[in-house]
């Protein structure tokens, strides 16, 4: 049998997972990538390459990363973090609306997933030392459910991708960009129509496998569907998201899925360029909150910085951050926290202040000051005595203010004082379409398959709903886009 011919659309994680999957199970692949060359990777190549997947302590980890001394393994503890706890912080955290199906598949497939990337892919992986753990008692203790990245963190991911797309002689057509689905007669998919510096053409295929992300560059769409406001979001990855591709699906009657008017969005810093520069990458992010407080320039706190773990609020956080006045806020800590802060908080391209007083601070970073130090003091006043453990939820509260700090509260009391000025930073949108989760076949309103057409990425919606569990988006793009290649080729 001739092999088929596969189209992969998008040049991301999701997309090249898909590409050498169908490759591996015998198709002829094309990966048609809108961006050129130089801006390859999308918002995979500006991530930290943290991935999210269960396992059963440190063997599970020594599986996949065979290469850790015994000193290392001396100093760390990884606990472990099983299928059904991951199961449940999806569904916890999506508010129990996550598509159970592509739950299920997503963590049974996880685990295998990343094995499958070291071994076909190349991509190797380290524990997140510096992101995910904190030293207690001199040991390094993991947190989270997310303690491994991608060697090279975003570009490395991607790089290793694409040497592994290369030496399956995968072709990569650049600055190439899908404009159209196209169809038979009987509504099947056999091809799209593409636009490049030559002008129009049309490529025809057997199958076709979007994973070409979300919409959150497209301000007409960010607009429309996540609401007034969103104007002003800095895009913290790709300019290159701008939802074409999801709209040309929806057009041939694919089902829209998931949650439209939400997205994941995050504390960036105030003044970071309106899309993602590939020199900074994350950098811009500020995520250390939990070990500060956070106000607007009125002075007022407006969310609880020690709701949750790190990676089970960051995500929700930069849409405050959007309502607030101005679309500012500021995050404040004392020396009794300042060296855990995370790398990103120590880059040259960093809107901060630091003042031996908190009226010099709020000064400087333009927060009204007397309500500012009001503050500070009845949060001071609200908190307790106790154990403090950046490392699990210590139940360290503030007791009797409003939002209060529901672990991790420690009052600001060692100047000097330090402030870091943030907006809001989307990094993708919740809504796409709707894909089986079993093969990756794109379903139509009427909940039948589309022939000839899958899906994977951040286009898919149906995961994510309100928030986000740190390091799902890579996995789940791994997990869809291996599955949907392998259908494709088939
Ligand atoms: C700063 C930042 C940090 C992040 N860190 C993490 C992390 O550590 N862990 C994690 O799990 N997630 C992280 N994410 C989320 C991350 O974006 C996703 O999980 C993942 O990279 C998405 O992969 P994807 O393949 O679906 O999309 P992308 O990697 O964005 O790939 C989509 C591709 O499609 C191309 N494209 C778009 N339209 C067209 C068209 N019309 N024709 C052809 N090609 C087109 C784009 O150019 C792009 O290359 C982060 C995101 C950002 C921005």
């Amino acid at each position: 049998m001739a092999a088929k011919r596969v189209i992969i659309v998008g040049g991301g994680n999701a997309a090249l997972c898909a590409a050498l999957s169908a490759s591996e199970h015998g198709a002829n692949v094309t990966v048609i990538e809108k961006a050129t060359l130089e801006e390859r990777g999308g918002n995979t190549f500006f991530t930290g390459g943290g991935f999210r997947f269960p396992y059963n302590g440190i063997e599970d980890i020594q599986d996949l990363i065979p290469d850790l001394s015994d000193a290392e393994l001396n100093r760390i503890d990884v606990g472990n973090y099983s299928a059904k706890h991951m199961s449940d912080d999806l569904l916890r955290v999506s508010e129990g609306a996550a598509d159970p199906d592509m739950v299920n598949r997503l963590v049974s497939d996880a685990f295998d997933t990343v094995k499958w990337m070291r071994d076909y892919g190349l991509v190797r992986w380290v524990l997140m030392y510096g992101r995910q753990a904190y030293e207690v008692d001199g040991i390094l203790k993991f947190w989270g459910g997310m303690i491994t990245e991608a060697v090279g963190a975003g570009e490395g991911l991607s790089d290793a991708l694409y040497a592994a797309v290369e030496r399956q002689g995968i072709d990569v057509k650049f600055g190439t960009k899908m404009t159209n689905l196209l169809t038979d007669y009987r509504g099947a998919v056999n091809g799209i129509r593409v636009k490049d510096a030559s002008g129009i053409s049309e490529l025809s295929s057997d199958a076709v496998v979007l994973a070409a992300g979300g919409f959150q560059a497209n301000v007409e769409m960010r607009t429309r569907y996540l609401g007034p406001g969103w104007e002003f979001a800095k895009i913290r990855g790709s300019r290159h998201n701008t939802g074409e591709v999801i709209r040309s699906a929806l057009e041939i009657g694919a089902q829209p899925f998931g949650h439209w008017s939400s997205a994941h969005a995050v504390a960036w810093d105030l003044n970071a360029p309106p899309t993602g520069n590939r020199r900074i990458g994350d950098l811009y992010q500020k995520h250390s909150y939990p070990l500060g407080i956070v106000v607007n320039t009125n002075g007022d706190r407006f969310v609880d910085e020690g709701a949750d773990m790190r990676n089970y609020t960051y995500a929700k956080y930069g849409r405050e951050i959007l309502k607030q006045p101005y679309g500012v806020a500021f995050q404040i800590f004392d020396q009794q926290t300042a060296a855990r802060l995370r790398d990103e908080y120590r880059i040259k391209e960093v809107t901060k202040a630091e003042a031996s007083t908190l009226e010099e601070l709020a000064d400087s970073l333009g927060i009204q000051p007397k309500n500012f130090v009001d503050t500070v003091n009845k949060y001071n006043e609200a908190c307790q005595s106790g154990s403090y453990d950046p490392a699990v939820l210590d139940g360290l509260a503030t007791v009797g203010i409003t939002p209060p700090k529901s672990n991790w509260a420690l009052p600001l009391s060692e100047p000097p004082f330090i402030g870091f000025a943030v907006t809001c930073g989307i990094t993708f949108t919740f809504g796409g379409l709707r894909a089986n989760a079993a093969t990756g076949q794109v379903l139509d309103t009427e909940d039948l398959p589309i022939t000839g057409l899958y899906a994977a990425g951040e286009l898919l919606g149906g995961l994510f709903y309100h928030n986000y569990a740190g390091g799902t988006g890579l996995m789940a793009g791994s997990v869809f886009g291996r599955i949907a290649g392998r259908s494709a080729a088939k």
